[in-house]
C-alpha cells in the first residue's frame, strides 16, 4: 500500500474508535481531507481510497485543481480566509464555506450564489479562543450572526467552525471544543436546523469527536507533513 492509502485506513479506523468510544455513530462524522498545498495527483489517489470531501484554503489553488479533476465526483469545502473580491469564486465553485466570519462575506455569498446551484452550505467561524488578529467572530456576536445569516437567500447556515488556539495542554484544547459545543447547543435551541460542528484536525480528533465533532478537517494524517516550498 502507498503511504496515502495506509494513512487513510489508520485515519478511518481512528475516526471509527473514537466514535465507539464516544457511543457515537460512525456516520455522524464526516471526514474532511484538507488538501492545501497538495496535488491533483494526491488528491486522485486520496479519492480513489474512497474520501469524496476536501477542503482548500487558497482560493487559486482550489480553483486551479477542481479544474484538473472535474471528472471527479468531489464535493469542495472553502475553510481559508475570504477576502470581499473571493466571494464569487467561492459562492461559484464550493458547496461548503467554513470560515465565515462576518455578515458582509455572508451578503456577498448569499447574492452571488447562482440560481442553478443548491443553496451554499455554511458554518460560521468563531474565534473560539479569544486569540487577538485571529480569524472567527467573537463568542458573544455568533447567535446575533446566526440569526442574520439565516435570513439570507442561497444559504443554508448548518453550523459552528473553530481552530482553537494549538496548545500541548490538552484540558485546555478540550475546554475549547467543549466550548464550541456549548455555543452550538444555544443557537440551536433558535435554530433546530444547525447540525455541524467544524472542529478537529490531525493532532486533535480524538477529543474533538468526544465534544461533539460532526466534521472533522484533516490534513497532515492524511497526507504527510506539508512542505510550503511549491
Ligand atoms: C490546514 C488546516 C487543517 C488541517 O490541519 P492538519 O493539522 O494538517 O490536519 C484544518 N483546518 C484548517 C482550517 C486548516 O487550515
Amino acid at each position: 500500500m502507498t503511504s496515502i492509502a495506509n494513512n487513510y485506513t489508520k485515519v478511518v479506523s481512528d475516526i471509527t474508535q473514537h466514535c465507539q468510544r464516544a457511543h457515537r455513530e460512525t456516520n455522524n462524522v464526516q471526514l474532511l481531507a484538507v488538501s492545501k498545498t497538495r496535488t491533483a495527483e494526491q488528491l486522485t489517489e486520496l479519492y480513489h481510497q474512497g474520501q469524496s470531501h476536501f477542503g482548500e484554503n487558497y482560493l487559486q489553488e482550489a480553483l486551479d485543481k477542481q479544474n484538473q479533476l472535474q471528472a471527479l465526483d468531489i464535493t469542495w469545502h472553502f475553510i481559508g480566509p475570504i477576502q470581499s473580491n473571493k466571494t464569487r469564486a467561492i459562492a461559484e465553485n464550493f458547496s461548503w464555506v467554513h470560515s465565515v466570519d462576518r455578515l458582509k462575506i455572508a451578503r456577498r455569498l448569499a447574492e452571488q450564489r447562482p440560481n442553478h446551484l443548491p443553496p451554499l452550505n455554511l458554518c460560521l467561524q468563531v474565534n473560539i479562543s479569544n486569540e487577538e488578529n485571529k480569524a472567527g467572530c467573537a463568542t458573544d456576536e455568533c447567535l446575533e450572526l446566526i440569526t442574520q445569516i439565516a435570513a439570507l437567500p442561497n444559504l443554508k447556515v448548518r453550523g459552528l467552525m473553530a481552530i482553537p488556539k494549538a496548545s500541548t495542554d490538552l484540558n485546555e484544547q478540550r475546554a475549547s471544543f467543549a466550548a464550541l459545543a456549548a455555543l452550538l447547543e444555544q443557537c440551536q435551541q433558535q435554530y433546530p436546523q444547525l447540525d455541524t460542528l467544524s472542529m478537529g484536525m490531525s493532532a486533535d480528533i480524538g477529543p474533538a469527536i468526544e465534544l461533539g465533532a460532526t466534521i472533522v478537517r484533516v490534513g497532515t494524517a492524511l497526507f504527510g507533513p506539508r512542505t510550503y516550498s511549491s
